[in-house]
């Protein structure tokens, strides 16, 4: 027998399974849909090559995932005939690969890291690792289908895993976990399925526990959209997405025709961990060709202002073989974009009138995605600024915030413009002697807070055809008035003489000192240059300069 050569996991890792395997977490069994979704990977890459390779046609046959507990030795075995590991990709997956996930997985917990919920672990690209919440000691028999002959990974989880070659006389994978005592119930066959049932359902190759397939291999998508119940829905979310017990805030079923035939699922979560500090969003949609796995994670399918959307596509219009390179300028992937995009605004908008808390929610949550988004996607800036709601002065209070599109429905006839005015927060903005004369004339203007929202404003430029203007610009052309405020008397004795001693007084601090015609209480206001910047906007500008 040869020695097993010895590794050393990378330190993140090591880190990673000393959380994993003291943590306290109640649903620790999310452990088996990360190993059974591992295994539903190698299946997929298999009908892959078995689809796209003369050679390895066979194998698109048969393929499935077995679990098997083992009483006796307090073994759980999670076997398929997927597409296997060699010697390096072993080395490489499961410990010497530089993972960023384990780091931002770790970060995302904060404190109380005994107690957090590890739910999550999946998507930082992870999940195998979590086999170290059950088990003591894990065993990973494998082959991959280039090979004559397998190889065994074990490790106890502390630092360090050896591989030796063995005899595996199946292409395939088997991931054993020896149990910790107190979960070694998970050998029963009664366990198995609940987990099975609660987490892998919508899993798309049969899952079979002693000799019954316990799983829906059906796909959801191809069934007539009214007949999918949101509960599977949020299944599939739940799925797609490595999340327990979430439904997603809403979800949108496509089934379209022409002129590229397709069907597709997507689903919206309702945090969006961006905002909490995590990396940027880089999973995408699965793309499938007649419900063969194509692509996992496709960027090309939606742009980067949906990048959080979860889900798939499968089209008849898309041969197996595209790959990664040529979906940049693909014709059909292209179109299928369009239609997704264009679904997606209509969702928005249906979800804005029938369910307004959700829209909230979803603004809260993803709206700074959104404001990204019109600042660098011109194609569809004005689209998602119309999904944008603001506070303004029709509620000063901040409570009803407003579309540009109900604002332009409640403008004065001959108003030239939307008019907008930012600071730091709401009381500041509403003390500012610039809303004087707007107030007077019931004129809206929109209540800018968040600090992007006037980069915002300054991308989008103008809305159906009206301009956007910062009232402390000193160039506002204000609608005529309806009460007509007495006319400042310009040549008023000694007024030009006041101007002087402004003028001398403020030096080259200021470009202009002149008389106002849009003040009513206050004596004096700062304005900016005609075509200069805010002065929220010099504000932030000046703070990201320090
Ligand atoms: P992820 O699945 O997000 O890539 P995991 O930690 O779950 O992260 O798995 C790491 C990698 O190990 C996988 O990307 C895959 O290459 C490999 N792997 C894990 N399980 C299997 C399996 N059953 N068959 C083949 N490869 C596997
Ligand atoms: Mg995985």
């Amino acid at each position: 027998v040869q020695e097993p050569e010895q590794f050393t996991f990378r330190a993140e890792i090591t880190q990673l399974l000393h959380l994993l395997a003291h943590s306290l977490y109640q649903s620790r069994e999310i452990a088996l849909r990360e190993l059974i979704s591992n295994a539903s990977d190698a299946l997929d890459k298999m009908r892959f090559v078995a689809l796209t390779n003369e050679a390895y046609r066979d194998a698109a046959e048969g393929l499935k995932i077995t679990l098997e507990g083992r009483d006796d030795s307090r073994d759980l075995v999670v076997r398929d005939n997927g597409i296997g590991m060699t010697h390096d990709e072993l080395v490489e997956n499961l410990g010497t690969i530089a993972r960023s996930g384990s780091l931002e997985f770790l970060k995302s917990l904060g404190e109380a890291r005994d107690k957090a919920d590890l739910s999550l672990i999946g998507q930082f690209g992870v999940g195998f690792y979590s086999s170290f919440m059950l088990a003591d000691h894990v065993t990973v028999r494998t082959r991959s289908y280039r090979d004559d002959h397998g190889w065994e990974w074990r490790s106890d989880g502390t630092g360090r895993f050896e591989i030796r070659p063995i005899d595996k006389q199946d292409r395939g994978t088997e991931v054993i976990l020896h149990l910790k005592e107190d979960v070694k119930d998970l050998t029963k066959d009664y366990r198995l399925k609940g987990v099975v049932r609660t987490y892998s359902r919508f899993i798309p190759h049969p899952i079979t526990i002693g000799e019954e397939v316990v799983n829906d291999v059906r796909p959801i998508w191809v069934e007539p959209k009214a007949q999918v119940t949101n509960e599977q829905h949020a299944q599939f979310y739940q799925h797609l997405a490595h999340r327990a017990d979430e439904k997603p805030l809403w979800h949108l079923h496509l089934a379209v025709d022409s002129p590229i035939q397709f069907r597709s699922v997507l689903y919206c979560p309702r945090t969006n961990l961006e905002r909490l500090g995590f990396g940027r969003t880089e999973h995408g949609l699965n793309l499938l060709a007649r419900r063969v796995l194509v692509q996992s994670d496709c960027r090309e399918l939606l742009p980067d202002f949906l990048r959080f959307l979860y889900g798939l596509v499968d089209s008849e219009d898309l041969p197996l073989n595209v790959s990664r390179e040529t979906l940049q300028d693909n014709t059909v992937i292209r179109r299928i974009r369009n239609a997704l995009v264009k679904a997606v605004f209509d969702r928005l908008e249906k979800l804005a009138t029938d369910d307004p808390d959700a829209f909230r929610t979803f603004g809260e949550q993803f709206g700074p995605i959104l404001k990204e988004g019109v600042i660098a996607d011109v194609e569809h800036r004005e689209r998602i600024a119309s999904l944008l709601r603001f506070a303004s002065s029709r509620d000063e209070s901040g409570k009803e915030t407003t579309s540009l599109k109900d604002y332009l429905s409640r403008m004065q006839a001959d108003q030239k413009a939307i008019y907008y005015l930012g600071g730091p927060d709401l009381s500041a903005i509403r003390k500012s002697p610039n809303l004087e004369i707007f107030r007077r004339r019931g004129v809206e203007v929109l209540f800018l807070t968040d600090p992007i929202d006037e980069f915002v404003m300054a991308s989008l430029g103008r809305f159906d055809g009206k301009d956007l203007k910062s009232i402390d610009a000193a160039d506002v052309d204000l609608p005529s008035p309806k009460i007509e405020t007495p006319p400042a008397e310009s040549g008023l004795a000694g007024f030009s003489r006041v101007l002087e001693l402004f003028r001398s007084a403020l030096g080259d601090r200021v470009t202009e000192v002149r008389e106002s015609k849009r003040l009513t209480d206050a004596p004096c206001c700062l304005v900016n240059a005609a075509g200069g910047f805010s002065t929220q906007m010099q504000r932030i500008l000046r703070q990201a300069n320090r």
